[in-house]
């Protein structure tokens, strides 16, 4: 059966399993695609032994800024060898640990001791604030992660640390380079009106974008349907992934999203020539 999960993050990011046992879960859902799609960094589809029959796309997920706000852009079917893309994703990931440095002085000025030495042990290559959030709850000072991302990790938190990340315009043209396709992830969960949805998708357009997820984990059905239209109307791709993290968490499942109905169907991105030249 036919059944992609194109958005879904390993170990090497804030996901919980490594590569392959996202392959045996995938195997498990009954997933025939899957991208790996990691946060700032090339998860190398192509160096994994997989004993299963899912196939796998090669896939990232890059925080870029937009006027002000922070979205995320998939890319998939890159090459993960890209030195141009790498680059950039190296800047990204040092920025990163940039923003934790001044994030453990705020926590400290809290009383909060152990963060640098918690995110240093991690075996990942991409650390994340769901990794602060685990720390904060592990060491209990907070009581969840819903806790910890309202007091500490979200823009009004008493941690937040602001980072520029690299432009919408310089990562769409970089995944274009790198032979992908470019997605806007999530649309919904900016918080943007729907004017500002068309505004974001329009410009990301003009960039070279091709494509924008139209479903994903618990995405609300006026949302979907909202999408899926908009994309039909620009002309481009829809997209679809669970953005699975962890089994352990609340929302999502991997392979769990609406599926697309047969006319967003004819825009989903498995039409795309890239698809079918891999
Ligand atoms: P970062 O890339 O460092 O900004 O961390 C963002 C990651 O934290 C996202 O990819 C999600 O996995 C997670 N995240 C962001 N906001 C929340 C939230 N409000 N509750 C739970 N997890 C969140
Ligand atoms: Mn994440
Ligand atoms: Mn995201
Ligand atoms: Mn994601």
């Amino acid at each position: 059966m036919f059944k992609p999960d194109l958005h879904c993050h390993s170990h090497f990011s804030d996901g919980k399993h490594p590569p392959e046992a996202l392959l045996t879960l995938a195997e498990e859902s009954g997933i025939s695609h899957l991208a790996i799609t990691d946060h700032d960094f090339i998860t190398d589809t192509s160096k994994l032994s997989s004993k299963t029959n899912v196939e796998l796309i090669c896939g990232v997920e890059i925080s870029c800024a937009w006027h002000n706000r922070e979205v995320h852009i998939v890319g998939l079917f890159i090459d993960p060898g890209s030195e141009t893309l790498n680059k950039l994703l190296e800047q990204q990931r040092f920025k990163r640990k940039q923003r934790f440095i001044t994030m453990d002085e705020k926590l400290q000025s809290h009383g909060i001791e152990g963060l640098h030495s918690y995110l240093e042990s991690l075996p990942c290559e991409t650390r994340t604030r769901s990794h602060v959030a685990e720390f904060l709850v592990t060491q209990k000072h907070c009581r969840n992660w819903d806790k910890a991302f309202k007091n500490f990790l979200s823009r009004r938190g008493k941690a937040y640390v602001p980072i520029e990340w690299a432009s919408l315009y310089d990562v769409v043209k970089l995944i274009g380079e790198a032979e992908g396709i470019a997605i806007v992830a999530h649309p919904g969960r900016y918080g943007l009106t729907r004017t500002k949805i068309k505004q974001l998708v329009s410009e990301f357009k003009e960039a070279g974008g091709e494509a924008i997820e139209g479903t994903y984990a618990n995405v609300d059905p006026s949302m979907r349907k909202f999408l899926c239209e908009l994309a039909i109307k620009e002309n481009l791709y829809i997209s679809a992934g669970s953005d699975f993290h962890t089994a352990d968490r609340h929302w999502t499942e991997l392979g769990k999203f609406p599926r697309l109905d047969s006319t967003a169907n004819k825009n989903a991105i498995w039409n795309h020539s890239r698809w079918h030249s891999q």
